[in-house]
C-alpha cells in the first residue's frame, strides 16, 4: 500500500464516450492538445506532475525571496552538495536548461558526446551546438521480452573503441543517463557505471551523469546487483554521483517538485564559464530562475526520494500495472521500471504498419475507451518519410509509453487502468491506423495533426 495518506484532494475530470470523440477530431488525434480537463488519469509524463509532500509545502514557507545570497540558497547548495560530492552547483529552472548552458560552454563544433542513450533534449542541446550525440546501449536493451535487470547499461566494448579510436580526439565528454529514459527507463548498473568512470578517466574525457531518476535507479540497484544488496538506495545514489564528474538533473523527476533543476562539477573553472551564461540567462547563481521556495521543496524533495519506503511503493505500483498489462494480453518492454511502463503497441497491433503509428493508435484508443493520455514512443516520434509520404526511417520498437507521476495515483486507479487496458486489447483488430496530415520540422510528435486511416 501508498506509505502515505491523502490530506490534500484535486477532482478529476469524468467525460463521457461522445465528449472524447469529439475532443480527439478537434485537436486532429494529437493528444498533447487536449485540454487538461478533458482528460481523466494524465499518464502523458512524469516530469513535475507529482504531488507535494506536506514537509515539501511547509519548506516553501520557509522560502528566502532575497534576490542575492538567500537562506534557501544555501541550504539548497548544503542538501545538494552533501548528496553529490561536487562542490560547484548552479540552480537552473529545468533540466534542460543545465544541458543548455553546459553544452555551450564546454562543447565546440564538431565534437562528439557518447551515452548509453541521449534523452531526447540532452541530443537536441547537443546538436544545437553542432555537435554529434551517439548512443552506445548494450547489445541486451535491444530484446524487449528478457528481465535482465541492467538494460540501460552503456556497451563498455564500445565505448572503449570510441575513446581509443581514430574520432578519440573529438570526445568532448561521456553522459550516463540514469535511469536510461529514452531506452524504457532501465537502470545502470553501478559495475558498469564503474567501469564507464574508469575508461573516462583513462582517456581524460569528462563523465557527466544524467540523474533525474538517480534515486530510481539506485533503488534497482540495491533490488539486482548483489554487491549492494546490503545498501540504502541513498548510499547507492552518493556512490554513483561520487564516480562522475558532475550532473545534469531534472528535479521535476526526482526532486519530487513541480520546476527545478541543477547543474552540479567538480571542475571549478568550467563552473564559473557555466556561472555567467547562468547570470546572462537564467538568473543570479544563487537562483538560476527559481524562487527561493523552489530551492527549499527541492532540497526537501531530494531528502524524501530516497526513503526506500516511497521507492518500494512506486516499484510495487509500476509492477502491479505490468501485472494488469501482461493479463490484458498486452506484452510490455520487461522488466518494468519504476517512472513508466512501456507497451508493445507494435505486436499488440500487427494489422498496423509502423508509419501509420500502432503506438499512437493505441494512444488515441485508450483516451477514447477511458480518458487516458499517453504517448507514443515508436516511429511518429522517432521515424521520417520522404517527400513523397514512404517511409524513410522507422523506428526499432512501436512502443506506448504509460508514465506514472509521483505519489498521485491510487491502486485502484491503476487497476481502472487495467480495466481499460482489457478493453481495448479485447478490440485490438478493429482499431485504425493513423496518418499525418500536417507536421512540423523538429521534434515532430509534440505538434503534428493526423487522422484515422479507414482501411
Ligand atoms: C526530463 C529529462 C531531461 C530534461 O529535463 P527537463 O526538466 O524536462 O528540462 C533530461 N534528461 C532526462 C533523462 C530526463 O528525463
Amino acid at each position: 500500500m501508498e506509505p502515505y495518506r491523502i490530506k490534500v484532494v484535486e477532482p478529476i475530470p469524468m467525460t463521457t464516450r461522445e465528449q472524447r470523440e469529439s475532443a480527439l477530431a478537434r485537436v486532429h488525434y494529437n493528444l498533447f492538445d487536449l485540454r487538461a480537463d478533458e482528460v481523466t488519469i494524465d499518464l502523458l509524463t512524469d516530469s513535475g506532475t507529482g504531488a507535494l509532500s506536506a514537509a515539501q509545502l511547509a519548506a516553501a514557507m520557509t522560502g528566502d525571496e532575497s534576490y542575492a545570497g538567500s537562506r534557501s540558497y544555501h541550504r539548497f547548495h548544503e542538501a545538494v552538495q552533501e548528496l553529490t560530492g561536487y562542490p560547484h552547483i548552479l540552480p537552473v529552472h529545468q533540466g534542460r536548461a543545465a544541458e543548455r548552458i553546459l553544452f555551450s560552454t564546454l562543447l565546440e563544433p564538431g565534437q562528439i558526446t557518447l551515452s548509453n542513450t541521449h534523452f531526447d533534449t540532452t541530443r537536441a542541446n547537443v546538436e544545437l551546438n553542432g555537435c554529434q550525440a551517439q548512443d552506445l546501449p548494450c547489445p541486451q536493451a535491444q530484446d524487449l521480452d528478457s528481465d535482465e535487470p541492467f538494460k540501460g547499461n552503456v556497451d563498455l566494448a564500445r565505448l572503449r573503441a570510441a575513446l581509443e579510436g581514430p574520432d578519440a580526439s573529438r570526445i568532448a565528454l561521456v553522459i550516463m543517463t540514469l535511469t536510461n529514459n529514452g531506452g524504457g527507463g532501465q537502470p545502470v548498473s553501478m559495475e558498469n557505471l564503474a567501469q564507464a568512470a574508469a575508461l573516462c578517466r583513462a582517456n581524460d574525457v569528462p563523465l557527466i551523469l544524467d540523474a533525474a531518476r538517480f534515486a530510481e535507479n539506485a533503488w534497482l540497484v540495491t533490488q539486482h546487483e548483489p554487491a549492494y544488496k546490503h545498501h540504502s538506495p541513498r548510499q547507492v545514489a552518493e556512490e554513483a554521483f561520487r564516480l562522475a564528474d558532475g550532473c545534469l538533473m531534472s528535479a521535476k523527476k526526482d526532486g519530487i517538485v513541480h520546476i527545478g533543476g541543477f547543474l552540479a562539477l567538480n571542475d571549478g573553472a568550467l563552473a564559473e564559464r557555466c556561472e555567467l551564461l547562468l547570470i546572462a540567462t537564467e538568473g543570479f547563481p544563487t537562483y538560476g530562475g527559481l524562487a527561493g521556495r523552489d530551492l527549499d521543496m527541492i532540497v526537501q524533495g531530494l531528502s524524501e526520494v530516497t526513503d526506500p519506503a516511497y521507492l518500494q511503493s512506486r516499484a510495487d505500483a509500476a509492477g502491479h500495472l505490468a501485472h494488469l498489462s501482461r493479463a490484458a494480453g498486452i506484452s510490455i518492454l520487461e522488466p518494468p521500471g519504476l517512472h513508466a511502463l512501456y507497451l508493445n503497441a507494435g505486436r499488440l497491433l500487427p494489422h498496423i504498419r509502423p508509419h501509420h503509428y500502432p503506438g499512437h493508435a493505441l494512444a488515441c484508443q485508450l483516451y477514447l475507451e477511458g480518458g487516458i493520455r499517453s504517448v507514443e514512443l515508436g516511429s511518429l516520434y522517432l521515424g521520417a518519410e520522404d517527400a513523397d509520404g514512404n517511409p524513410s526511417i522507422t523506428a526499432p520498437y512501436e512502443l506506448l509509453r504509460l508514465a506514472i507521476p509521483r505519489r498521485t495515483y491510487t491502486q485502484s486507479h491503476l487497476n481502472y487502468i487495467g480495466d481499460v487496458l482489457e478493453k481495448v486489447a479485447r478490440n485490438a483488430d478493429r482499431i485504425p491506423g493513423y496518418r499525418i496530415i500536417e507536421q512540423a520540422p523538429m521534434l515532430r510528435h509534440f505538434r503534428s495533426k493526423l487522422e484515422p486511416v479507414t482501411p
